[in-house]
């Protein structure tokens, strides 16, 4: 009755954590959730008689029966607690898998821009590859930079990152080689969306990997893109991705840029002050915003 007991409490306290987390904690480090919570009951229901075995061989007081009832009450605050969980946030359903290619100039790039998205994504059985154009060496030390990369792409569960070796600062002048390196990952991944800086972005390497990107991607159907903390005022986006459930998530993997870390737009509050005002024009806590270049219903769907 013991290990049982303590087998309830630790199912009890990993759905607590599952519901004090918004769902987001448990959705990222347990696969199905509902195998977890089936196992939960089981457990629960097979308490019953075992309870009622101990409470009719062992009478008397402070035992027996008092144990049947606490078991009984236990199981009934598992359940319902597990029934909360699924009522606020029901298993995701991934009905048609789509591949997402996602191409940005630095490392830290993705993770700012879109990091929410793509832990979203990901979570949802969705593949998504990323290619970075450079290590990033003129705003940091380019060897650390890679590593951090993979290391983001690693905490958003992504399926793949290629970190190419473009110059930092001047892919302006390399738009030809780029359209080659996104070219070859379309023909070969053939993505249903792309995502890529804006043309609305003063960053000139964001802005010479949207160029390239729009020309490899002439022929994809769905392309979004993303907004740098160096956007102008003139980004205005019309597609959003609720990313409620994973800010803390897109928070974790910017975090993983330490070479970054004192950049002022790698804040936590400033990620979530970010996330919250496009969640506002979005009508929901927080978001994630995209300008459409175009986006073919079947490619986005429930995205
Ligand atoms: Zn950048």
């Amino acid at each position: 009755m013991f290990w049982l007991g303590l087998l309830l409490a630790c199912a009890f306290a990993t759905i607590t954590i599952g519901v004090a987390t918004q769902g987001a904690w448990i959705r990222r480090h347990l696969r199905s959730p509902l195998v977890v919570i089936t196992v939960i009951l089981a457990v629960c229901v097979l308490a019953i008689p075992v309870s009622l075995s101990i409470a009719v061989t062992q009478p008397g007081p402070g035992s027996g029966w008092t144990q049947y009832a606490a078991g009984v009450e236990m199981l009934a605050v598992v359940g319902i607690t597990g029934l909360f969980f699924y009522m606020r946030h029901p298993p995701l359903a991934t009905a048609h898998v789509r591949r997402v290619l996602v191409v940005g100039a630095h490392p830290d790039d993705l993770e700012l821009a879109c990091g929410g998205s793509l832990a979203r994504f990901a979570d949802e059985g969705h593949q998504v590859i990323a290619i970075v154009m450079s290590h990033g060496d003129k705003g940091g030390e380019g060897e650390n930079r890679e590593q951090e990369a993979i290391a983001g792409a690693e905490s958003l569960e992504l399926a793949g990152i290629s970190v190419q070796d473009f110059t930092d600062s001047k892919m302006a002048t390399e738009i030809e080689q780029m359209v080659k390196v996104v070219e070859l990952a379309v023909n070969l991944f053939k993505p249903d969306i792309i995502l890529t800086h804006s043309a609305h972005d003063q960053h000139q390497d964001h802005h010479a990997v949207h160029l390239a990107t729009m020309r490899a991607g002439r022929r994809s159907p769905t392309i979004l893109c993303f907004e740098s903390p160096s956007v102008t005022s003139e980004f205005s986006p019309s597609y959003f991705v609720d990313i409620s459930d994973y800010i803390d998530a897109k928070i974790a993997a910017v975090q993983r840029h330490k070479d970054q870390a004192g950049k002022p737009y790698m804040g936590s509050k400033v990620l979530r002050g970010a996330a919250v005002f496009r969640g506002g024009q979005a009508r929901t806590s927080h978001a994630e915003g995209f300008e459409v270049i175009r986006a073919l219903s079947s490619g986005v769907g429930d995205l």
